[in-house]
């Protein structure tokens, strides 16, 4: 019998496929965003240590209440807000579960989404399985700037909800305090959510700060803000994330987790409360080692002929291949994969209509040694090309 899909579009995530070859190839993998250097070993003594004294068994559906209420202290230190650890914060299997289980809460069938392109990939296939349909607005390179006018004429009857994600993945571009401001103006009046994916909250360069929605108190009553341990702690395997949500919107919020993923590993849950309570600038520790990260990729390269726009958050960093091909994205990171042997990120696959461009998303949150010989190869490769499009016209007969 036939099977009918309900996500006929969809196929594996980008992520996936990169990584995959990335191994097939030995390339080196800058192109999924995790980290190739250990964690902190107190995290897994603490794991350890949890198993030990016995969580073992369910923990509650919205989460250990200690781990909450260290969520709650994170967010009063980090954004000077007051959050109810028992009615505002649900535990969730990574931001990812969050993102979904908000979604399915939210949104019904007919209603629309806006989102803001490059999306990052698993909005549209969350919004698609509620009956939803996304509306994409697209942010134009080379800066990827709101421009609130074109997302008002975006809004009807039916718009239910907006996703927003900063620092951006993967623009790495951050959201301003202007920008909440025209938002919060624009959703004045209306009945409309908001999602707020700040997973890389504390992955923010050059002394700027991470806005919240949560400190916005007009914005906070509509929203769900959505975190992630998997990158604060810098262990992507962790799949740990929360959700912030007003109470009401929690207790919609809770229905879906429950028959979802219900509740997370416990002695994970544990082990985080405690790490938090050890380590609260766990946080704030990370902007020095992956600034650093960035810096070395972009001095790497300087010169290579591929630009680098300084990433303004998140552990991503774009490269700029326009003086070098004007092939598609999806081409020239194809070439990279298998001649350079790099992989990375194409950036059009999160557009529905991509603009012209020529940039690729690398992830910093490696070993120097692994960035170095990333981006040595990715110099070498550059080189070649470029002494290709040199030589071009003189084999050209004149
Ligand atoms: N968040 C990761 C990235 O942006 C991808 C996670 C995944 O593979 N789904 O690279």
């Amino acid at each position: 019998m036939s099977v009918r899909s309900k996500l006929p579009r969809v196929g594996t995530t980008i992520f996936t496929i990169m990584s995959q070859r990335a191994a097939e190839l030995q390339a080196v993998n800058l192109g999924q965003g995790f980290p190739d250097y250990d964690i902190d070993p107190r995290i897994g003594d603490l794991v350890h240590e949890a198993m030990r004294q016995g969580y073992n068994q369910y923990a509650p559906m919205s989460g250990m209440p200690q781990l909450r209420e260290a969520i709650a202290a994170k967010l009063d230190r980090s954004y000077g807000v007051r959050v109810d650890p028992e009615l505002e914060i649900t535990v969730t299997l990574g931001a990812t579960e969050a993102i979904f289980s908000a979604v399915q809460a939210l949104v019904a069938v007919g209603d629309e989404v806006i989102v803001f392109d490059p999306a990052y990939d698993s909005y549209e296939p969350a919004v698609q399985l509620a009956g939803g349909a996304c509306v994409h607005v697209p942010l134009q390179p080379p800066h990827f700037r709101y421009d609130w006018e074109r997302v008002q004429a975006a809004l009807t009857e039916r718009t239910r909800l907006l996703i927003i994600n900063s620092p951006l993945n993967p623009a790495c571009t951050c959201i301003t305090a202007q920008d909440l401001a025209a938002l919060a103006q624009l959703l004045r009046g209306r009945d409309i959510h908001l999602i707020a994916d700040e997973v890389y909250e504390h992955m923010v360069f050059d002394g700027r700060r991470h806005h919240s929605v949560l400190s916005v108190p007009e914005l906070r009553e509509r929203s769900v803000a959505v975190y992630s341990f998997g990158k604060t702690l810098q262990s992507t395997g962790l799949r740990v994330g929360y959700a912030v949500a007003p109470r009401a919107l929690t207790t919609e919020l809770r229905k879906v987790h429950q028959f979802n993923t219900f509740t997370i590993a416990t002695a994970l849950q544990v082990a985080i409360a405690r790490y938090l309570e050890e380590r609260p600038d766990c946080g704030a520790g990370l902007l020095a080692l992956l600034g650093a990260k960035r810096d070395r990729l972009i001095g790497a390269l300087a010169g290579s002929g591929l630009s680098l726009p300084r990433a303004e958050g998140s552990f991503f960093q774009l490269i700029d291949y326009g003086a070098l091909s004007d092939v598609p994205d999806t081409q020239f990171a194809e070439e990279l994969l298998t001649r350079a042997r790099v992989a990375t990120i194409p950036l059009s696959v999160f557009y529905q209509q991509a603009p012209p461009m020529t940039l690729l998303r690398l992830c910093f949150a490696k070993r120097d040694e692994t960035l170095d010989e990333g981006a040595a190869r990715l110099r070498s490769y550059a080189q070649q090309r470029q002494g290709h499009t040199a030589a071009a016209p003189s084999r050209t007969p004149s």
